[in-house]
């Protein structure tokens, strides 16, 4: 059997059910969820799975809305991730070129899950569907992954060993162009300290209050001086949730500061979290308030695998270059034209894997194809693919689903992630995942050299942020 007719099998495969797919990550597009409250949209996904005979089994690792979908039986076990939250104040009307928000202030798909979730489910199926025809043995797995934009749903799921039995797993990202990822991520770790103090009047009688302020005021002081002696590569950021109250003139009794450690790797990432930890300790003994210190969420960095960006690239160059038709063009062109010179450099500039990515300068969507390349240093960002990496080889998969000059996180993104753009560029990455996987089977020694490189790269076992009383943080 040849790549040639396996792709055009897997293609036909999707195109089938192209009008399926569409409807659904409209669906989910329509009704934008934040991060572990994704039910309808995680509905959407696992009413799916089981109409096409996936067993599924929901609410996994703790967290509602999070599922696994399996089919077939046996080994290797090949996992697709999808997610499907959105972002808040990303409203906006699909294909709209200008800020026309649907519901004023509301959450909307400014980073295109609703494309994520729906891609991986159709190279799921598309991976179902050809090997039942085809005579292959093996176990195919739909991961439903929320809250990737804050919450960090993949660390729950690692935490849980639900990516422990993967020969591989096989994600993708909307963004720029049709390539594989090389770049690697941040590992972060996310804290709340909450400080307690005494209120009291502040002019008459200061001596009486003890300030929860004080105590957040000189943690960030402590940790200021702490960057000093940390490695050079980690991103120590913090935000006040809540400052006490209004008045001056009255001792504020409590304060809440939510802090991110970022770090190259998540083992220092925990150590430098530890540290800060004393900050805030050190700041409630020097103002005698009490201080809670609690870890949220964390994250690992991504860890690359060469042999499994290898299998996914030699999928890309057999699917070909994806297609749009002029009025995806047309609308492409009216977002170019909306982009400043700082976005459009900024945005070519994240094409890492392209050696020359000036040349698309004047182009309004990027259709060539660039293969794996390990990208040393690092991007500023984290995600929760991380987690995934570093409990089985893990590759991710990027397709065009927005115009040249389109900021990441923006309701630019959730304009075109309803339109006909965002859908090729979904079935496209299908196409590309769902090939990968069958690429996996036919070559098992690859396989397992894979998995050999993780175990060189991350020691064969996750390592988990945070500690195991750490429970998926929802807001309702
Ligand atoms: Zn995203």
């Amino acid at each position: 059997m040849t790549r040639e007719f396996q792709a055009q099998e897997i293609i036909r495969l999707i195109e089938e059910k192209r009008d399926e797919y569409i409807k659904a990550s409209d669906a989910i597009w329509s009704t934008p969820e934040l991060y572990f409250r994704e039910d309808k949209s995680a509905k959407v996904l696992i009413d799916f799975l089981k109409k096409e005979g996936f067993k599924v089994d929901e609410g996994v690792a703790g967290v509602r809305t999070a599922f696994v979908g399996e089919w077939g039986e046996g080994e290797p076990i090949i996992g697709f991730l999808g997610e499907f939250d959105a972002l808040p104040i990303l409203s906006n009307e699909a294909g709209c070129a200008e800020h026309k928000e649907v519901v004023p202030g509301g959450p909307g798909h400014g980073c295109g899950h609703n494309l994520l979730g729906v891609g991986a489910l159709a190279a799921a199926i598309a991976m179902r569907d050809f090997v039942r025809d085809n005579g292959y043995k093996c176990t195919i797995r739909y991961y439903g992954c929320p809250a990737e934009e804050d919450g960090w749903g993949k660390m729950f799921m690692a935490r849980a060993g639900h990516f422990d039995d993967l020969a591989m797993a096989i994600t993708w990202h909307g963004g720029a162009a049709p390539t594989i990822s090389g770049t690697s991520s941040l590992a972060v770790i996310s804290c709340l300290m909450t400080f307690k103090g005494k209120t009291s009047h502040a002019a008459s009688a200061p001596h009486l209050g003890r300030s929860a302020l004080d105590a957040a005021e000189l943690t960030n002081v402590g940790v200021n001086y702490l960057r000093e002696h940390i490695i050079p590569e980690a991103r120590v950021h913090y935000a006040y949730q809540d400052v006490g109250g209004t008045a001056p003139n009255v001792v504020q009794d409590r304060a809440v500061l939510k802090y991110f450690i970022r770090a190259p790797k998540v083992v220092q990432a925990k150590e430098i979290a530890e540290r800060v930890k004393k900050c805030a300790i050190g700041a409630s003994i020097m103002t005698d308030t009490e201080v809670d210190v609690q870890f949220i969420s964390g994250m690992c960095e991504v860890v690359q695998n060469d042999v499994a960006g290898e299998l996914a690239t030699e999928a890309l160059y057999a699917i070909g270059k994806p297609v749009f038709d002029e009025e995806d063009y047309a609308i492409a062109k009216k977002f170019y034209e909306s982009a400043t010179e700082a976005e459009i450099n900024g945005f070519l500039g994240r094409l890492t894997t392209y050696d020359d990515p000036q040349k698309y300068k004047n182009e309004y969507l990027i259709t060539d194809l660039a293969p794996y390349k390990r990208i040393e240093g690092r991007l500023g960002g984290s995600t929760d693919v991380g987690d995934v990496s570093y409990a089985t080889p893990t590759v991710q998969i990027g397709a065009p689903t927005y115009a040249v000059g389109t900021p990441g996180h923006s309701w630019k993104i959730t304009a075109q992630a309803a339109c006909g753009i965002g859908h090729k560029g979904m079935l496209y990455a299908a196409k590309v995942m769902a090939l990968t996987g069958i690429i996996a089977l036919d070559k098992p020694e690859k396989l397992k050299e894979a998995y050999d490189e993780y175990v060189k790269l991350t020691g064969g076992k996750y390592i988990c942020p945070v500690g195991p009383e750490v429970k998926a943080q929802y807001q309702d």
